[in-house]
């Protein structure tokens, strides 16, 4: 039986002041469950605070990105390390927005899926395709290589403390979801192509959909047999919405 994860991508939101305002109503509306995690990812300099809002209770923080080197001259990078050193548990790498804008390519993004691991933080791995990719019927030719970039170089076992997100990127912020049947499609075709290496940890891989879920889509979407939460943007900075997501998953 796999648990849930609902994380919330902040991505370049928020102010001190928003984010306490935020994190004092998720906290008390959301309480620790048997049946969903729950982590929140705002950007990189608000990550103590965030942090420290968030101690002792239920709900982990992750960051949006690092780097695939541990440390040296990387102006502007983040190392894995440095993440877990402030509390981090989670970090997601090749989100499409950063494939997109940092020209990060499948093989960079497995470098940081693989660095993210070795300091002990549990990557979640974006995964999409576009909408001409959709349109050209490429859409699981395209998922396929962002993943089995990560599988080559990490090896399949390194899915077990990983988790995969499907991001359709013609979902991403636009208010287009995919249908549950697309999205039940792809979850179970990254299920396969996993199995086909190693069934038990397929079985055991959580794979999150990302694209526009709402307070009012977000229970179809989970109810799903291969959907195992949701990588939500928008919504989670909206308490109100992202508690409802979180309620819809567990
Ligand atoms: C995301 O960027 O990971 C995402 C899913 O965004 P949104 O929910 O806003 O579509």
């Amino acid at each position: 039986m796999r648990k849930a994860l609902v994380a919330g991508n902040w991505k370049m939101n928020g102010s001190m002041a928003s984010n306490r305002e935020l994190l004092s109503a998720l906290k008390e509306a959301i309480p620790g469950s048997d049946a969903v995690d729950v982590a929140v990812c705002p950007p990189a300099v608000y990550l103590p605070d965030v942090r420290a809002q968030l101690q002792g209770g239920s709900i982990a923080v992750g960051g949006q990105d690092c780097s695939d080197e541990t440390s040296g001259a990387y102006t502007g990078e983040i190392a894995a390390g440095m993440l877990k050193e402030i509390g981090c548990e989670y970090v997601i790498v090749g989100h499409s927005e950063r494939r997109a804008r940092q020209r990060e390519d499948s093989d960079w993004v497995a470098r940081k899926f693989i660095a993210a691991q070795a300091a002990g933080l549990v990557p979640i791995l974006c995964v999409g395709e576009q909408l001409a990719d959709r349109e050209a019927g490429q859409t699981e030719a395209v998922v396929a290589e962002q993943l089995d970039a990560v599988l080559d170089q990490a090896g399949v076992a390194a899915f077990e403390r990983g988790v995969v997100a499907y991001e359709p990127v013609w979902a991403i912020g636009t208010g287009l979801t995919a249908t549950p049947e697309q999205a039940a499609e792809v979850h179970r075709f990254i299920r396969d192509r996993v199995a086909a290496r190693d069934s038990s940890v397929a079985g055991g891989l959580r794979i999150l959909y990302g694209g526009s879920v709402k307070a009012d889509n977000a229970a179809g979407l989970f109810a799903l047999p291969d959907i195992d939460g949701g990588l939500i943007g928008g919504a989670s900075l909206d308490a109100g919405s992202f508690v409802a997501i979180v309620n819809a998953a567990g």
